[in-house]
């Protein structure tokens, strides 16, 4: 559907849940994918799907929120694939309590890896994108990044700044030709959602008696006008539209894929 032969793409935590689908539908496409993950093992399994596939591929073990690290991913991409066209920050972690009592150490985490990491892989990608005058960086936000969440304060706190990073990015990067974007998906089930729903049910008195399956099933129902929750395949189709041609007059967007939970 969209030709990516010939583009190098980068996906951060693309060992699971979201990141898996979009590493998988760009290499679809025709792209070669460098999986990046903390989870070595994870990447390692999600490349050897890829090459069964026939696509090219390579992953990296490496932590988005240190900068060392980042520098060797992309020094790493460099050595296999010569180039760097595509960077899908994906790499994120949640965590649930009231604000008032939120660790300090927690709030640091969360926010090293969802904002500080992005800003970390897209200020290393740009700079082997503009000489090269073409990029594409896409940034997975969360609609808990359009609105304050009750309990989730510090990854909503994330989630606003990586929409703010976008948008500056995108003006900074323009006159390069390099696109930034970020998709704002509602709710997936995958591992960080099967979390967030254990702590719900530990710590929300009225859910003590629900699956962690039903209070996500019920949150998507209560808050959802398509009364359906996302699936990762849904946002890499937006992912594999960003980074193409199609979409080259695309920037400084946030883009909900939510069924319609969030309409600004
Ligand atoms: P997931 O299944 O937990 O996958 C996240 C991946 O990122 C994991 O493989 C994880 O590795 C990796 N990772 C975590 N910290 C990292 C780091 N410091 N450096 C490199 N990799 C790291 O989560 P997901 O639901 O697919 O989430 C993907 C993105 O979508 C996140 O940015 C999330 O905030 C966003 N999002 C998700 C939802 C949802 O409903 N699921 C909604 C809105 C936005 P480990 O397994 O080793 O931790």
């Amino acid at each position: 559907m969209y030709n990516l032969k010939g583009r190098v793409a980068i996906v951060t935590g693309a060992g699971s849940g979201i990141g898996w689908a979009i590493a998988m539908r760009l290499a679809g496409e025709g792209a070669a994918v460098v999986g990046a993950d903390m989870n070595g093992a994870a990447a390692k399994k999600l490349i050897a799907e890829i090459r069964k596939s026939g696509r090219r591929g390579m992953s990296v073990e490496m932590d988005v929120s240190a900068e060392g690290e980042v520098k060797g991913l992309i020094r790493k991409t460099l050595g296999q694939f010569g180039q760097i066209d595509i960077l899908v920050n994906n790499a994120g972690i949640a965590d649930t309590g009231v604000l008032i009592e939120f660790e300090e150490q927690k709030w640091d985490q969360i926010m090293a890896v969802n904002l500080k990491g992005a800003f970390l892989c897209a200020r290393a990608a740009a700079q082997e994108m503009i000489p090269r005058k073409q990029g594409r960086i896409v940034n997975i936000a969360s609609i808990a990044g359009k609105r304050g969440v009750e309990f989730m304060g510090a990854y909503s706190a994330s989630k606003f700044g990586v929409i703010s990073l976008t948008q500056t990015l995108a003006k900074e990067l323009g006159r390069h030709n390099i696109t930034v974007n970020a998709i704002c998906p509602g709710f997936i089930w995958t591992a960080m959602w099967q979390n967030l729903a254990k702590w719900f049910r530990a710590n929300v008195p009225h859910l003590a008696g629900k699956s962690e399956k039903e209070i996500f099933e019920d949150r998507v129902k209560s808050m959802t006008p398509l009364l359906r929750p996302q699936t990762p395949e849904d946002i890499a189709n937006l992912a594999a539209f960003l980074v193409s041609d199609q979409a080259g007059n695309i920037t400084g967007q946030s883009i909900n894929l939510d069924g319609g939970t969030v309409m600004h």
